[in-house]
C-alpha cells in the first residue's frame, strides 16, 4: 500500500523510473513518449547531460543559502540572463519555486506597486474565463476554469473575468479578427470602467492559454489591443507565461509574437525544464523603482526563491536553448507537428480544431463539428484519451471543461524542444489510435449507461 496522497486518490500510477531524451520509463520497461513534457515542463527531455552536471557542481559549491542573508552567482547571473533577453525594460527577476508562487508574487507586487506611488485605492484584478493561473488561493481567484474555483470559491479574493481570446468558440460567424478583437477590447472597458478604472490593478492573461482551453493563441492584435487599453487606465498587464513562456511557442518569450512588452512576467515550467523546481517574475525597471526608491522592500519572499541549484540549472537550460538553436527546432517540429495533425485528424469527425503556436499545440474534440457540440462530460472522453494513450506508450495531457469549465475535451501536446521527424509521426500514429479507442470506450460506456459499476472511467478524476 502506498503512502503517498496522489493527486487522484483512487488510483495508483505506474512507478517511473528513469528518462531518456523524450521518452520515459516505467518500472515494467515500459517506454512512455513524453509527448506533454509532463505538463509542458521537460522541454530538453530527460537525462540532458549539460544541466546534470551543471547542477552537480553546483550542489558541490554550494546548495543553499537564504536570500536575505546572501546573493549568490548562479541566481545573479540567471537574472543577468533573462533580462538581456526579454522584451523592453524587464530588467528586474524576482524568483519564486513555481508557476503559482510567480502569479502570487506578480498579484501582490502589482498591488504594492500602487501603494508606492499613491494609488491605494486600486484593488481590483480582471482576468479571463477559462484560463489557469495556478493553485494556490491569490492564482485561482485570477484563474477562470469553474471546476477548479468552485469548491473553494468562498476562499477567494473577488476578480472579475471577462472573455478569453477564443476564436473557434467565440467569434461570431463572419466577424474579422479586427471585429472580433474589438468587441473583447469592449467588454473588457466596460469591465474597467464598472469597477472604476482608478481601482483596477492589473489584466492578467496567459498570452496562448494552456491547460484550460488547450493552446489557444489570441487573434493577430489583441494583445497590442489590450496593451493600448490597459495602457489608457494605467493598469498593469499582467502576463503568464508560466506554460507557454520559455520557448515553447518559438520564440523565449510569447510576448514577443505579440509586439507587446507587459509589466509583469510570470515564469515557471520550462524555465528550469523540470530539472529543478523554479519560477520567476520579471518586472519592468519603473517597477521595480518605485519600490527601490519607496519603502524599498517588497513585502513578500519564500525560504527557497532564488535557490542556487535552480538557478544553476536553469541558467544551464537557457544556454542549451540558445546553444543548440532550439527555438528554430521548436518552430520547424511544431509546423512538422501542426501539419501532421491537420493531415491525420484534421477531417476526423470529432476533432473540431487543431491549433497552437510552436510545440505547444491542442485539438478540441467535439461529438459533432457543424455545431460544435460536445461530448457528454459524463463520459470523461479527456480521460479515457489519456488511458488509451498511455497503453500505447503515449504521454499526453488531455483536459476536460475546454467549454465552459464542465463541458468539453481537448488534447495538449507539448513534447519536448528536442523532437525530430520521427517523433512527430510517433506521436501522430499515437494519438490517432488512442483517440479511435477512446471513442469507442466512450460508445460502450453510454450504450451501457445505468448498467451496475459502469460510471465513466478510471482515472478522470486525475485533471
Ligand atoms: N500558470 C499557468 C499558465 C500554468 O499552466 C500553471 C500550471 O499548469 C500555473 C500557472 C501554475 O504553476 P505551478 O503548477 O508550477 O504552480
Amino acid at each position: 500500500m502506498s503512502h503517498v496522497f496522489h493527486r487522484n486518490a483512487r488510483v495508483d500510477p505506474p512507478m517511473v523510473v528513469g528518462g531518456e531524451g523524450p521518452y520515459l520509463l516505467d518500472a515494467q520497461g515500459r517506454r512512455y513518449l513524453d509527448a506533454s513534457s509532463g505538463a509542458a515542463v521537460s522541454c530538453l527531455g530527460h537525462g540532458h547531460p549539460v544541466v546534470i552536471r551543471a547542477i552537480e557542481e553546483q550542489a558541490r559549491r554550494l546548495a543553499y543559502a537564504h536570500t536575505s542573508f546572501f546573493t549568490h552567482e548562479p541566481m545573479e547571473r540567471l537574472a543577468d540572463w533573462l533580462a538581456e533577453a526579454a522584451p523592453g525594460d524587464l530588467t528586474r527577476v524576482y524568483f519564486v519555486s513555481g508557476g503559482s508562487e510567480a502569479v502570487e508574487a506578480a498579484l501582490k507586487l502589482g498591488r504594492q506597486y500602487f501603494l508606492e506611488i499613491g494609488e491605494p485605492q486600486r484593488r481590483h484584478f480582471i482576468a479571463r474565463r477559462q484560463s489557469y493561473h495556478g493553485n494556490t488561493l491569490g492564482a485561482l481567484s485570477v484563474g477562470g476554469n469553474l471546476w477548479r474555483r468552485a469548491q473553494f470559491g468562498p476562499l477567494l479574493i473577488e476578480v472579475s473575468h471577462v472573455s478569453p481570446c477564443y476564436a473557434y468558440r467565440g467569434r461570431h460567424e463572419g466577424e474579422s479578427d479586427a471585429e472580433y478583437c474589438d468587441r473583447l477590447i469592449a467588454e473588457l472597458e466596460q469591465e474597467i470602467l464598472r469597477l472604476g478604472p482608478d481601482t483596477v490593478i492589473g489584466f492578467v492573461a496567459e498570452p496562448v492559454v494552456g491547460a484550460t482551453l488547450g493552446a489557444v493563441p489570441p487573434v493577430p492584435g489583441y494583445f497590442r489591443r489590450v496593451r493600448e487599453l490597459t495602457d489608457r487606465y494605467g493598469i498593469l498587464l499582467i502576463l503568464d507565461e508560466v506554460m507557454c513562456g520559455m520557448g515553447r511557442t518559438g520564440t523565449l518569450f510569447a510576448c514577443e509574437q505579440e509586439g507587446v512588452v507587459p509589466d509583469l512576467i510570470a515564469l515557471a515550467k520550462g524555465l528550469a525544464g523540470g530539472y529543478q523546481p523554479i519560477g520567476a517574475v520579471m518586472v519592468r525597471q519603473p517597477l521595480f523603482e518605485a519600490i527601490r526608491d519607496g519603502t524599498g522592500f517588497f513585502q513578500h519572499g519564500h525560504t527557497y526563491m532564488g535557490h542556487p541549484i535552480a538557478c544553476a540549472a536553469a541558467l544551464a537550460v537557457l544556454q542549451v536553448i540558445r546553444e543548440e538553436d532550439l527555438l528554430g527546432n521548436v518552430r520547424r517540429q511544431g509546423e512538422a507537428l501542426r501539419s501532421a495533425l491537420v493531415q491525420h485528424l484534421g477531417d476526423h469527425p470529432h476533432v473540431g480544431d487543431i491549433r497552437g503556436r510552436g510545440l505547444l499545440l491542442g485539438l478540441e474534440l467535439v461529438q459533432e463539428r457543424a455545431s460544435k457540440r460536445p461530448f457528454d462530460p459524463a463520459l470523461k472522453l479527456h480521460a479515457a484519451v489519456k488511458r488509451e494513450a498511455m497503453a500505447r506508450g503515449l504521454a499526453c495531457y488531455p483536459m476536460g471543461g475546454t467549454v465552459d469549465g464542465k463541458q468539453g475535451d481537448h488534447v495538449l501536446l507539448a513534447p519536448p524542444f528536442i523532437i525530430d521527424a520521427p517523433h512527430v509521426a510517433q506521436i501522430v500514429d499515437r494519438l490517432a489510435e488512442a483517440l479511435e479507442a477512446a471513442l469507442a470506450a466512450c460508445g460502450e460506456t453510454r450504450m451501457q449507461a445505468g448498467a451496475p459499476g459502469v460510471r465513466g472511467f478510471g482515472g478522470g478524476e486525475a485533471f
